[in-house]
């Protein structure tokens, strides 16, 4: 029997090739994985009513730990999210993204070191909407006048933006925890408590009484407001350390996290919770590069080395990230996206599967 199980959710778009160069490379790291395949999205539709069946969600119980590829959402209309429906189902309450420097990323800085502590089941994601002209919003739309809370068109679309005490307080304290346990120095709160006062503003809150249980832990605490937080991370990417923020804000930082590093292709993520986690990186499934053997897969590969250090296998979480920084650093095996960086041209890069075997060649 294999020493670690593990759901495997391909996805869909580039989601396939990239979990496939992923499963290469950390078998080729001498870890001892069986994978447990469970299809998610749009192609599974068809067969069992629901893009998200659940067999793919027993599977992620019974082994604790998955690691995924992108699934495509509709945009407008069509099936929610799989992938925000994965969270809330196993109420997987943290989404951690590090985003540090990878040198010959082709990035305009060289000094990233951030971590990205996104809250993941609440505020505009919980998938409470109205939809414009049903009678739910038209309620909404009446109570909220009848209790003075303010007039909203009629003709008004609503999504609401819920953030509670009991959500944040176990975000901060992931946020501060994570701190401690890898030596980091300070946690931001970012927010917009100024504008919105009750869903923000308890936000900080309470991350302002976490971090006063964390007094004596060494960590600094701040807390800065999601648009000047924006600006500042341009300006000044070395002033921050971890940030915890609501959903939406983290969803947004993220990406231009991913942006200071060197972009999507480069970007990784973990979903955890207090049971499970579930492995996956930053980006969508990119489906105009789908099949073309030319997405970059260092931000699945990086997902799994995350995923690794949650089994235990540091060393060879830490041999695939020496590898990858040894062939990025030499620049002459990497991906559309890093050659064009790096060079202003796609000419020269070499293809998925090409780069995930001179990943396999250093280890
Ligand atoms: P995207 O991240 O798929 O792609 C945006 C662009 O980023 C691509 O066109 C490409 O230029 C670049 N890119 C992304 N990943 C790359 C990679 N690995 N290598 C090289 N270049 C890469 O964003 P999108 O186009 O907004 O979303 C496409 C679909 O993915 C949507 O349906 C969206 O809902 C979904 N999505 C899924 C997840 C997830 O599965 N967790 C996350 C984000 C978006």
């Amino acid at each position: 029997m294999a020493k670690h199980t593990v759901t495997l959710i391909p996805g869909d778009g580039i989601g396939p090739e990239l979990t496939s160069a992923m499963c290469r490379v950390v078998e080729a790291a001498g870890v001892d994985i069986a994978w447990e395949v469970a299809e998610a999205g749009a192609g599974v539709v068809e067969k069992y009513g629901t893009p998200l069946p659940e067999h793919v969600l027993e599977s992620i119980r019974r082994n604790k730990v998955a690691i995924k590829g992108p699934i495509t959402t509709p945009v407008g209309g069509g099936f929610r999210s799989v992938n925000v429906a994965i969270r809330k189902a196993l109420d997987l309450y943290v989404c951690l993204r590090p985003a540090f420097s990878i040198k010959g990323s082709g990035a305009r800085y060289d000094d990233i070191d951030i971590v990205i502590v996104r809250e993941n089941t609440e505020d505009l994601y919980a998938g409470i909407e109205f939809a414009e002209g049903s009678d739910a919003a038209r309620e909404l739309i009446e109570f909220a006048a009848a209790k003075g809370a303010g007039i909203i068109k009629p003709d008004s679309g609503i999504s609401l933006k819920p953030i509670s005490i009991s959500g944040t307080q176990r975000i901060v304290r992931y946020a501060f925890d994570y701190a401690i346990a890898n030596g980091r120095k300070k946690v931001t709160a970012v927010h917009k408590a100024n504008i919105l006062k009750h869903s923000d503003g308890l936000f900080l809150k309470v991350a302002r009484e976490v971090a006063a249980e964390y007094a004596g832990s060494g960590i600094e605490f701040e807390d800065y407001i999601v648009d000047a937080t924006c600006m500042q991370l341009v300006l000044h990417p070395e002033w921050w350390d971890v940030l915890v923020l609501p959903n939406l804000y983290g969803d947004i930082i993220s990406d231009l996290a991913a942006g200071l590093i060197g972009g999507l292709g480069i970007a990784m993520g973990a979903n955890i919770g207090a049971d499970y986690a579930v492995f996956e990186p930053t980006h969508g499934s990119a489906p105009k590069y789908a099949g073309k053997d030319m997405a970059n897969p260092t931000a699945e590969i990086l997902s799994a080395t995350l995923m690794l250090k949650h089994l235990g296998e540091t060393d060879a979480a830490d041999r695939i990230l020496a590898a990858v920084r040894t062939v990025i650093g030499a620049g002459e095996k990497v991906t559309y996206d890093i050659r064009r960086s790096v060079t202003g041209s796609t000419e020269g890069s070499v293809g998925t599967q090409a780069y995930a075997d001179a990943l396999i060649a250093e280890l």
